[in-house]
């Protein structure tokens, strides 16, 4: 189901108490969408850090997170996900109304449980498919994007119309809002995070190794399947013509050999590790445990990760020809 504007009403909204946990990208676009919809109490919950002169400088009203939702009717949870959690548990969760209205911008605390919630809060989802910066830039623009919205926990019975008008409010019924669901958007989310690129990437590391390994130089492989931009084009067409359509704009010879190359590749071992990353480690809200476990005791393998990506000879490769040091 897709909701327009007509859907919505924005009264709803501009009538209620509302505050913003973070005022980063998402958080700065949205509270600035609200308030030139026409919601006045807009209060901005962040640290005293990085994101707080920047809210006092777009003239909002800022308080210490705890402070911020103690009167709060709605309350839109705009952190990185990793840290929502603690956030909400050591900051938001004994302060907020019972009966507050929770939105998130993105599935992940709520479809893996994350958040302690009181029976009467209710929680919703307006996610934008879209950076905060563009989120903002197209509200201003009138411009539509696309957005995800969705209804989790309605004890009141009246989430659906709030949520709507929220949309409507940043923007996002403008050239409509898909349904969707928390479990939905993050499970697309981290399955393109954790199993769809990752074997892309694996596949450029591969091919990259294939042709060093011929003794092709380096200008000329990286040059080939990257540096050109020539990727980036295929995206934007297949985004505007379609996945495969848009091999109608290559050559006869790369038609066939991309059509023919595809076919060949049966992807089954592929997609044996899709549904097993899918199901055993996203859905079953084990990658949700690890990482929120890894945030709490300080010890993600992020680092060492990019360590060993610095070490890979494609990212060797770069340097060589200098695009980065
Ligand atoms: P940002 O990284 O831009 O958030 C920064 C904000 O979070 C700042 O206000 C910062 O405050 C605050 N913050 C960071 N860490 C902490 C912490 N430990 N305790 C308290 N406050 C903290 O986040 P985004 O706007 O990118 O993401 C917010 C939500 O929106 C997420 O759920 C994300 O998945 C979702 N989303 C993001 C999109 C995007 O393109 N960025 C697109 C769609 C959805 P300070 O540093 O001043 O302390």
């Amino acid at each position: 189901k897709v909701y327009h504007d007509s859907d919505a009403d924005l009264s709803i909204i501009q009538n209620k108490r509302v505050t913003f946990v973070g005022f980063g990208n998402q958080g700065s676009a949205q509270a600035q969408n609200l308030r030139d919809s026409g919601v006045k109490n807009i209060i901005i919950g962040n640290r005293d850090d990085e994101y707080k002169p920047k809210a006092e400088a777009a003239k909002f009203n800022v308080k210490s997170i705890s402070e911020a939702v103690k009167d709060a009717e709605v309350i839109f949870l705009l952190i990185p996900d990793e840290v929502q959690h603690e956030v909400w548990k050591e900051q938001i969760k004994d302060n907020a109304p019972q009966d507050a209205v929770l939105v998130v911008a993105s599935g992940y605390a709520y479809a893996f449980d994350l958040l302690e919630l009181p029976a009467s809060m209710s929680v919703v989802m307006a996610a934008p498919r879209m950076i905060g910066p563009g989120v903002r830039d197209r509200f201003v623009a009138k411009e539509p994007y696309p957005c995800f919205v969705s209804v989790e926990k309605d004890p009141n019975s009246n989430a659906l119309p709030i949520v709507l008008s929220i949309a409507r409010a940043i923007g996002a019924t403008l050239g409509g809002a898909v349904e969707s669901s928390c479990r939905e958007e993050a499970g697309i989310d981290l399955f393109a995070e954790q199993a769809l690129w990752p074997a892309i990437n694996a596949c450029f590391r591969e091919a990259f190794n294939t042709l060093k390994a011929a003794g092709f130089s380096d200008e000329a492989i990286l040059h080939d399947m990257y540096l050109s931009k020539e990727p980036a084009e295929v995206f934007e067409r297949a985004a505007t013509v379609g996945f495969f359509r848009q091999l109608k704009f290559h050559s006869p010879t790369s038609q066939f050999g991309q059509l023919r190359g595809t076919k060949n590749n049966d992807g089954t071992a592929l997609r044996a590790k899709f549904e097993k990353v899918l199901h055993e480690d996203i859905l079953s809200g084990e990658f949700a445990k690890f990482w929120s476990g890894a945030f709490t005791s300080g010890s993600s393998d992020l680092e060492q990760l990019w360590k060993e990506s610095e070490d890979e000879p494609i990212s060797q490769a770069e340097k060589r020809i200098g695009l980065h040091d």
